[in-house]
């Protein structure tokens, strides 16, 4: 198989870009489609160009996770091409029912906030931040969506790929196998850099907040079996080695989870309390990953004991 070329499509927020990866051979296969801009479009049309393709020969997409950060181009996509989409079975409902589904995720979000003590204007400040990224993508044939679960094999550039759901960045995330070669789509599962635990509602119990960094560890612990030695990752560089890389993330959670710690001992008690002493350079824009991450080693504190009761409950 040729290897997947890497197309970095612009985000401006948090990651300088996103990636979405043209993979060759059959079925000509698009994984991810970036944020829907006509700068992103214009640039995509052009990188495939520049590989000598267009995107009417695109036979597939292939998509991680329902984020507008990597199903935003979507729309043009399919209008442009023949393409089948495949999607996790879990996200169906953000193609069928967009708008309904981000305004629960909007009203989750505005309790969340509420909940972890921070202040309405900075709650109003990720809002408008997160809205960047777009609003909910509209597809109009849903005859072309072929939605995959857990397990199952799907066929790119004349090889099978198996789909695993791997949660923590947020519950339906799915990432592409192909473990005789050691090699995974990572989607936003495992990042060069830091690893972003985005909370959101548990979709095992409605209305209530899920543990994102907890599971995410678990994703960790299943990839590091594999001994993958090329990721293609949602934002950032292809990397090679991901158990180091995987360490790297664990050494430095426990770090962080710990300092946590000492702030919420020292009377820090609130997740925006501790915001401002374990992210002090990072308020204005907020720092939406800060948040998160906070939530995370509070749910680890409580897990472990070392803390009574975390923010969430
Ligand atoms: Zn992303």
């Amino acid at each position: 198989m040729q290897e997947p070329i890497r197309i970095e499509l612009s985000l401006g927020v948090m990651f300088p870009s996103v990636n979405c990866y043209l993979v060759p051979g059959a079925p000509l296969t698009l994984v991810d489609c970036g944020v829907n801009t006509v700068e992103n479009w214009t640039l995509l049309q052009q990188k495939i160009a520049e590989h000598g393709y267009k995107v009417s020969d695109i036979e597939q997409v292939l998509i991680t996770h329902e984020h507008q950060d990597h199903i935003g181009l979507l729309p043009q996509i399919m209008e442009h091409s023949k393409a089948i989409i495949r999607a996790p079975k879990a996200i169906e409902g953000w193609f069928r029912r967009p708008e309904e589904m981000q305004a629960a995720l909007y009203t989750f979000q505005e309790k969340l906030y509420s909940q972890v003590g921070f202040p309405k204007e900075m709650a109003e400040n990720i809002k408008h931040w997160v809205a960047q990224m777009g609003t909910a993508t509209r597809v109009k044939d849903l005859s072309r969506f072929e939605f995959f679960e857990e397990g199952e094999y799907i066929e790119m550039g004349h090889t099978q790929w198996e789909a695993l759901n791997t949660p923590g960045h947020c519950p339906s995330q799915f990432v592409f196998l192909q473990a005789a070669e050691k090699r995974m789509f990572s989607s936003d599962m495992l990042l060069p850099i830091a690893p972003m635990p985005i909370v959101s509602e548990d979709p095992t119990q409605a209305g209530q907040t899920n543990r994102a960094l907890k599971d995410l560890l678990v994703s960790f612990a299943r990839l590091q079996t594999l001994n993958l030695q090329t990721i293609y990752p949602g934002h950032g560089p292809i990397f090679s080695d991901a158990n180091a890389v995987i360490e790297r993330q664990l050494a430095r959670i426990e770090m962080r989870k710990m300092e946590c710690l000492k702030w919420y001992q020292a009377g820090y008690t609130t997740v925006y309390a501790i915001h401002q002493k374990m992210y002090p350079y990072h308020q204005v824009p907020p720092n939406f990953s800060g948040l998160h991450m906070i939530i995370g080693y509070l749910d680890l504190l409580r897990a472990e004991g070392l803390i009574e009761k975390t923010i969430a409950q």
